[in-house]
């Protein structure tokens, strides 16, 4: 009879939590009974541990497939803090500490092994591991199966392998993909049909979301992070290498504590900015998508785009990556006719045959309705991905800055017309100049100021028809710059609305005043006294980081060091009731956090 801890147990005294979240306590207990399972879990939702704890409760070897050396590499380290004999084989071991492994897994030493999918071509693996008895496989971004996904890996085909040779051992896989084409392709392809899928809610609570409508991009940027993100680590995404660079640089000129990252650097250079964004508190990161995948940690508080992402996927999972730990974070994002255009122009002339263009045309109009939404943007954007969320979210500059909407059939009709009769040639500028009656010198020259559409807008301000032309580019009813010049002309799609049979609701943008009371919600914030504790605590954290070469949130995390702050333990009993304080780290670092606390008292 093989014995098995017990789940809440081992969730206690190794990882220092009270209890399971959502559904991880039921994938866990199927997991340990021996059934195979599929787990659909948004980033940052929990998966981890859906195949750790399992780990820890059956007698023997767990193996977990990982696509990324960055992602073993931190999940190993984050394992052996809490007191788990865990390790990672790829092919960046050498060779004599490859030995020193394996004899160890021959004498059943570990409980976790990491491998690179590439592990099961090499000859011989599959024998040795036959000899290791594994209890469990645990394949995490499972969604490199699919060859319709981005992250298309094709060796983790040959997973299937191990459910021929181990037909009894159960396998848990992992993915935050939530696509249905996705989930479908990982069951065939991994043999996973008489398993359970477990798929948790999408949404992420804890993120903020805003969008704000652009003037001056980085001055919005900097004040974002000035005012709400102070000595906190973000990452700033841009489309192209030369703004990254651009925007890097000007921000550590403001004082920010900022780093680039961009494929065009080579790869030595790429990975020490990427281990020095690990590893210090309050460093912002600006970066082309390049980066992203196998950054696990935990403690992003925010991640802004200064540039549209191309699609909502896209957005959802760079947004995916603030705020991991469940404290709050912010997902902001600056947004103008400029994307607009700029992303239907890649469209256009982007690879892929009509059929791709129209999905991803569609797509892309899904983002932008999100961006010029007046409903809470949660609903929004989770309804997108097939959830619905009955109440607002009370989490999103929507609901905490309401936003006006009307019946902007008219205003749409003048602009539209105005448009129309300056011969679609025209800028945004120019298109508004007659809107609102402007006498400028091209006016005159051109004789617009004796079009019958002159001055009809006057009503309302430069600021406003902005707002509107912004918003039908957005619809798509008006296609910005298809010849390179920025001129405004009318899609097909205008008619009905010319002719009143199409109604269109717009909206109007809260001021600036009024957006600044837009910000993070933060149900528990510390108090003044209870700030400079937090500080103390991550000073010790990072001495102590430093000292052993780890990221600082493999020791301790910033929720429990708060939680700390807050209740200030006086004695090793006291700390162990703290969230995140399994039995390891309280013998490892105890007396360090009470030493920390007693000087800054
Ligand atoms: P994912 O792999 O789904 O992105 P992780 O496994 O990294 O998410 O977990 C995200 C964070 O949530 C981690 O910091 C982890 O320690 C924390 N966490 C997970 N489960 C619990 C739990 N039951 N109680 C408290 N914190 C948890
Ligand atoms: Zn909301």
């Amino acid at each position: 009879m093989i014995s098995k801890a017990d789940p809440l147990r081992v969730l206690h005294e190794v990882f220092g939590y009270d209890r399971f979240r959502g559904a991880q306590e039921a994938i866990v207990r199927h997991v340990v009974e021996g059934g195979d399972a599929l787990v659909l879990m948004p980033t940052g939702g929990g998966k981890s541990l859906c195949y750790q704890v399992p780990a820890l409760c059956l007698d023997g070897l767990t193996l977990v497939v990982s696509p990324l050396v960055a992602l073993m590499r931190d999940q190993v380290e984050a394992l052996r803090q809490l007191g788990v004999e865990a390790a990672a084989l790829h092919s960046g071991v050498p060779l004599a500490e490859r030995r020193l492994l394996e004899r160890r897994l021959d004498q059943g030493d570990l409980r976790l092994l990491y491998v690179a999918p590439e592990r099961f071509q090499a000859d011989g693996f599959l024998d040795r591991l036959e000899r290791w008895r594994p209890v469990l496989f645990a394949i995490d971004e499972a969604h490199c199966v699919s060859q319709w996904g981005h992250d298309f890996r094709p060796d983790y085909l040959a997973l299937s392998v191990l459910h021929q040779r181990f037909p009894e051992v159960p396998r848990i896989a992992l993915t935050a993909t939530a696509d249905r084409r996705t989930e479908r392709e990982i069951v065939q392809r991994l043999d996973l049909g008489q398993g359970r899928v477990f798929r948790a809610s999408f949404d992420r609570p804890n993120i903020h979301l805003s969008v704000t409508i652009k003037d001056n991009p980085k001055r919005q940027l900097l004040e974002m992070i000035r005012t709400r993100h102070q000595g906190q680590s973000g990452i700033v995404y841009c489309q192209s290498r030369a703004k990254v660079d651009d925007l890097a640089a000007w921000l550590s000129a403001q004082g920010v504590a900022a780093t680039a990252y961009h494929a065009g650097l080579d790869a030595d250079e790429r990975s020490r900015r990427q281990d020095r964004f690990l590893a210090e508190d309050g460093l912002v990161m600006v970066a082309t998508i390049a980066f992203g995948m196998g950054i696990d940690k935990p403690d992003v508080r925010f991640v802004a785009h200064v540039d549209l992402p191309k699609s909502f996927e896209a957005y959802y999972q760079e947004i995916g990556r603030a705020g991991r730990d469940g404290d709050p974070a912010h997902a902001w994002m600056a947004y103008g006719m400029d994307d607009v255009a700029r992303t239907f122009a890649q469209i256009r002339n982007g690879e892929g045959d009509d059929d791709k263009k129209r999905s991803d045309r569609h797509k892309l109009a899904s983002l932008l309705g999100y961006a010029e939404t007046a409903r809470c943007r949660r609903q929004v954007l989770l309804s997108y991905f097939g959830e619905e969320l009955a109440q607002p979210c009370g989490n999103c500059d929507v609901c905490m800055v309401p936003v006006e909407d009307y019946d902007g059939t008219e205003h749409a009709q003048m602009a539209l017309s105005t448009i129309f009769r300056t011969g679609q040639r025209f800028g945004a500028g120019h298109v508004i100049d007659v809107l609102v009656g402007n006498r400028t010198e091209r006016v005159a020259q051109l004789h617009h100021d004796e079009l019958s559409v002159f001055g009809v807008g006057r009503a309302l301000t430069a600021a406003r028809w902005r707002s509107i032309l912004r918003q039908l580019a957005a619809l798509q009813l008006v296609v910005v710059d298809v010849d390179g010049h920025g001129g405004l002309q009318l899609s097909e799609t205008v008619r009905p609305v010319l002719k009143g049979e199409r109604r269109i609701a717009l909206r109007v943008d809260p001021t600036r005043a009024k957006a600044r009371s837009d910000r993070p919600r933060d149900d528990h914030p510390l108090s003044g006294g209870e700030q400079e504790t937090f500080a103390a605590l991550r000073r010790w954290r990072m001495s102590e980081a430093r000292a052993q070469g780890v990221p600082p949130y493999v020791i301790f995390h910033d929720a429990t060091l708060a939680a700390i702050a807050r209740t200030r333990p006086r004695s090793l009993r006291q700390l162990a009731e703290i969230p995140g304080v399994g039995a390891t780290k309280l013998e490892r670092y105890g007396d360090g956090v009470l030493a920390a606390l007693e000087e800054s008292a």
